[in-house]
C-alpha cells in the first residue's frame, strides 16, 4: 500500500489513480486495482526463483504448458522430498540441489542438445545437476489429449529431476556409493508399469534402456507419485528403504 513520504509508492497511486483499467505497477512485483488497492503479483518464474529454479531460453521457446510442467514437477518432487525428510518442501529441494536464486537449477528450452557425440531433437538432458536441457517433446504432442500430454511432460521433467539429484551429491560419473550401482538383478528385471493409458506406454517409463542410471530414475518418477504398477514393489521397497537416508546424508 502507498505510505506517505514514499515517493514511489506515492506515484504508484497517482497512476492507479489516473487509470481506470487494472496495471500492473513499473517495477511488476504489484498489481493494483483502479481503485489503488495493491498486491504482490506472482509469476510463475518468482515462484520457481523460490526452490532456486531459473527457466531459459536458447535455441527454442518454452510453450505456456510446459512451462507450467516445469513448475509442476518441481513442486512434485519437492513435497515427496519435504514429506520424507520432515522438513519444508522449499527448503529441502534447495537442499537436495543445492540451489538459490544465484546458483539456480536451469531448466533451458533447445532446439537440439548433444549427448556422447550425438545430437538429439527431442527430449531431455540433464547435463549436470544445474543444467536441464529441454528439446523438442514429440512424444508427448503427437495425438494426445492435452491433459495426457502434460502428465506426459511432467513426468519427463521429474525423470530427470532424478537424474539430477544422483549428479548433485554423486557427480557425473556416479561412484559405488551412488543409488545408481545400487540398482541390480529384480530392480532391472521387472517388466516396468502396465500399459493402462493407450498411446502412453511411456507415461511411467521415461527411461529408454535397462541401465542402472535410467532405471533409477524412472523409480524416482514413481517415488515423487507413489505409482507402481504391480510387478514394480521392489522398486517401491527399494526406494522407500533408502531415499530416507540418501536424502538426509
Ligand atoms: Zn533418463
Amino acid at each position: 500500500m502507498p505510505q506517505p513520504g514514499d515517493v514511489q509508492a506515492w506515484d504508484r497511486y497517482a497512476y492507479a489513480s489516473n487509470n481506470p483499467m487494472k496495471y500492473i505497477d513499473p517495477t511488476g512485483h504489484m498489481i493494483c486495482d483502479s481503485d489503488g488497492e495493491c498486491h504482490v503479483r506472482y509469476t510463475l518464474e518468482g515462484v520457481l526463483d523460490t526452490y532456486g529454479v531459473e527457466l531459459l531460453e536458447e535455441s527454442a521457446k518454452w510453450s505456456s504448458s510446459e512451462r507450467i510442467a516445469v513448475l509442476d514437477a518441481v513442486v512434485a518432487v519437492a513435497i515427496r522430498m519435504g514429506v520424507t525428510t520432515k522438513t519444508s518442501s522449499v527448503g529441502a529441494f534447495r537442499y537436495e540441489y543445492g540451489t538459490n536464486s544465484e546458483n539456480p537449477l536451469q531448466f533451458v528450452k533447445v532446439s537440439s542438445y548433444k549427448y556422447r557425440g550425438l545430437v538429439f531433437d527431442a527430449g531431455c538432458l540433464a547435463s549436470n545437476s544445474h543444467l536441464i536441457q529441454v528439446a523438442k517433446l514429440s512424444q508427448a504432442t503427437t495425438n494426445r489429449p492435452d491433459s495426457l500430454a502434460m502428465n506426459l511432460n511432467i513426468n519427463n521433467f521429474v525423470h530427470e529431476l532424478g537424474h539430477a539429484f544422483v549428479q548433485h551429491w554423486w557427480g557425473n560419473k556416479p561412484d559405488t556409493k551412488s543409488p545408481y550401482s545400487k540398482i541390480k538383478g529384480k530392480l532391472l528385471s521387472e517388466a516396468g508399469w502396465p500399459t493402462i493409458i493407450p498411446g502412453a506406454e511411456n507415461l511411467w517409463r521415461q527411461g529408454e534402456g535397462t541401465s542402472g542410471n535410467e532405471i533409477f530414475a524412472d523409480m524416482f518418477l514413481g517415488w515423487t507419485f507413489n505409482v507402481w504398477g504391480g510387478e514394480d514393489l521392489h522398486r517401491n521397497d527399494f526406494m522407500i528403504s533408502n531415499m530416507a537416508g540418501w536424502l538426509t546424508h
